[in-house]
């Protein structure tokens, strides 16, 4: 039987709705799950959104973020997970690139000189039915209708992560009494996708069923440790996870769909496997 985590994240709990295994190779087993260039990216974005939010209002303006990137591009360049990509001069100069593209996106979807914003970065820790959620906000924000609850994003236009900001929302009730009154996702952009906001009215009703999805992950976790079951779930994904050399049933799946033609070329599993 394993140990019940103290916390549970809307990551964690996606992680385990994509495949139960994976969860017990990234959060039990603590394999290396290194970050990718693509996350990297993001992360570098939202260090310098987060930077600039911080400025006064009249502050908040392109050539200040371009500023902040040149002070934070060092420690994003020192890191591990970012030695690990091994990219050459061209290369850097092009991640450098993609992120200041997400980072001027913000600036395509509002005035950030024109916002009131209460918090950035904000930590919420809370019991949500009887589930110890635990969420980083990017930002919160007030308009003339309440508390805006805002998180940037950086990839794909995903609808479904709006059950991300309504949980978040749902913790911000918990712990202040004041129900937010919008959910936003802010989709930076990149060069395939424009920005655009993904956004919802909070009510009780949608942030209890967000809430009621976490629970039920939850409930599914425990089972699985208490039992010591993770499932596996093959899907077109396991050519991106970290852990397919540990995964049998993922092994079989991606060779199969490489022999049918089926594997994207860039699936970082061809490399693993020898594709
Ligand atoms: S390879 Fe696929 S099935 Fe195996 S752990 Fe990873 S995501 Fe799950």
């Amino acid at each position: 039987m394993f140990k019940t985590p103290r916390s549970f994240s809307y990551s964690s709990a996606s992680v385990y709705k994509q495949c139960p295994r994976r969860w017990k190779h990234k959060y039990i087993d603590k394999l290396p799950d290194p970050t990718g260039e693509a996350a990297l990216v993001g992360t570098f974005a939202h260090e310098v959104l987060e930077e600039l939010c911080k400025e006064e209002p009249s502050l908040r303006t392109e050539a200040r973020a371009n500023e902040i990137a040149a002070t934070i591009w060092p420690k994003i360049a020192d890191r591990k997970d970012f030695k690990n990509l091994k990219l050459n001069e061209d290369s850097q100069r092009e991640f450098r690139w993609k992120a200041w593209e997400a980072i001027q996106g913000l600036w395509r979807l509002e005035n950030p000189s024109q916002v009131e914003i209460e918090a950035t970065e904000q930590k919420l820790s809370t019991s949500l039915s009887g589930v110890p959620f635990y969420g980083i906000v990017d930002r919160i924000d007030r308009d003339e209708d309440g508390l805006v609850v805002i998180d940037y994003k950086t990839g794909k236009v995903r609808h479904e992560n709006i059950d991300q900001v309504l949980l978040y929302s749902a913790a911000v009730n918990e712990k202040t009494g004041e129900q937010p009154s919008k959910a936003k996702l802010m989709y930076l952009g990149n060069r395939e996708v424009s920005p655009q906001i993904i956004e919802t009215d909070v009510s009780e009703d949608l942030m209890a069923k967000a809430v009621t999805d976490l629970s039920d992950t939850w409930n599914k976790l425990k089972h699985a440790l208490d039992s010591e079951k993770f499932e596996t779930t093959t899907t077109p994904l396991c050519g991106w996870c970290s852990f397919i050399e540990h995964c049998p049933d993922g092994i079989k799946y991606i060779r199969e769909r490489a022999d049918s033609g089926r594997l994207k070329p860039d699936a970082p599993a061809r490399a693993v496997l020898g594709i």
